[in-house]
């Protein structure tokens, strides 16, 4: 069981107020806090250790430079990737998923190939294969869902054929919560060939993300999404890519030979990291990690899950109220509309009762179009939330729903 009360004394900004409230901070999956472990660990790199890495010889950089390094490992470690491929420090999922398609998959494309992607995608894992799709002349497949929101398998499965040159598949949906079979898609994939990611910016303290067990070839995430700083994050690149992948920023850090007329490069991971990387940044990321594993991965889980039914039931109660999809597994959201009543208007009522959630597009419209809706309402919770919290949260969707109603009559 996890000790909620003594967890929340590591996260400060818990017991701020809004507007005279207690904040009830239930936006977890746009970003999470950050506990005092982490912000311990930054003030600690600029304390004793602040240097360049991979250039200098003297002590403090190569004391940054091994600290890093180990972050590197660490984050290794997490994905169950050790001896099997490479973690690329980034600056976020986006990031890793431009990287992975500009430099592991345009290579691959042409007309009469095809990309797979799904209807419930991040604008950051949709738009990129859709703009490298109109760049290289290859057909951009979209997976649909049920109505459950869960992915259409069969259609999934048959569209990863002989011309199927990539899949990009989230690991769980941002606003729906869906889980989905990754391992499964991945698999297909490699049979045929196909390049596969996995968009894991909102899996990542959902359980343990294996690259081996999922087969994956890339694999990206977010820092700010687990507690670290943001603009960290990696990407995860299978052996099998190692080869296959050429640079796309150039600059300092990357390079093996610079000659006048003709540069030669760093092998993976340097290769991918022009430029000063976010040191601080990187080095807090495994701090999160280890912040995360200390509680326990399981017990995180179980524990949110328990939060998001109960949201869940709560919201189910409502009159009026709808949550959207009703997916087997769902994990850290749930989204909802009202009836009457817009998101924007709910969400601003539910902010002066010192509640944070989202409200919008969630950087999915491609989703929310396929709902039938142009804004939904999302929570999110985490393990440092209270089932106190989530009720005081379902109470007010529904009085000031009432209220919005009543107003706009
Ligand atoms: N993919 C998913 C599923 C996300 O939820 C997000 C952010 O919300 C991203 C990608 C993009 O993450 P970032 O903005 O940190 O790069």
């Amino acid at each position: 069981m996890l000790d909620v009360s003594s967890i929340r004394e590591d996260f400060p900004i818990l017991n701020e107020n809004v507007y005279g409230h207690p904040l009830v901070y239930l936006d977890n999956a746009a970003t999470m806090q950050m506990p005092r472990q982490v912000m311990d660990c930054i003030v600690r790199h600029y304390s004793t250790t602040n240097a360049n890495v991979h250039r200098g010889v003297h002590y403090l950089s190569e004391r940054s430079t091994s600290a890093m390094e180990q972050s590197r490992q660490r984050i290794s470690r997490f994905l169950g990737a050790d001896g099997l491929g490479t973690v690329v420090f980034v600056s976020g999922a986006t990031e890793g998923i431009n990287l992975a398609a500009q430099c592991g998959v345009r290579q691959h494309l042409s007309p009469g190939k095809k990309v797979v992607v799904t209807h419930m995608e991040h604008h950051s894992n949709f738009v990129v294969w859709q703009e490298l799709c109109h760049q290289t002349g290859a057909r951009l497949v979209i997976c649909p869902l049920t109505d459950a929101g869960e992915l259409d398998m069969d259609f999934m499965l048959s569209a990863i054929d002989q011309d199927c040159a990539a899949v990009a598949v989230c690991a769980v949906s941002n606003v729906l919560g869906t889980a989905n079979d990754v391992a499964t898609i991945c698999h297909a994939a490699r049979e045929v060939g196909a390049v596969s990611l996995v968009d894991a910016a909102q899996a990542m303290r959902h359980g343990r993300l294996d690259v081996d067990r999922i087969g994956c070839d890339f694999l990206a995430f977010s820092g700010h999404k687990v507690m670290a700083p943001s603009g960290t994050g990696a990407l995860y690149v299978s052996d099998r890519m190692r080869d296959r992948m050429v640079p796309y920023r150039f600059g300092g850090g990357m390079v093996d030979q610079v000659g006048d007329r003709q540069t030669s490069y760093a092998d993976l991971p340097l290769m991918l990291e022009a430029g000063t990387p976010n040191i601080s940044g990187n080095i807090a990321l495994a701090s999160a990690l280890d912040y995360l594993e200390e509680l326990g991965l399981d017990q995180v889980a179980t524990y949110e899950g328990e939060l998001l039914a109960r949201a869940e039931q709560g919201l189910d109660a409502l009159d009026g109220v709808h949550v959207l999809g009703h997916p087997k597994e769902r994990f850290g959201a749930v989204s909802f509309v009202v009836d009457g009543v817009h998101p924007f208007d709910l969400a601003t009522l539910l902010d002066k009762r010192g509640i944070a959630i989202r409200t919008g597009h969630h950087c999915a419209q491609p989703l929310l179009r396929s709902l039938g809706q142009s804004s939904v309402v999302r929570i999110s919770p985490a393990f440092y939330n209270t089932p106190e919290e989530v009720d005081y949260c379902i109470e007010q969707v529904s009085a000031c729903s009432n209220f919005l109603r009543k107003f706009s009559k």
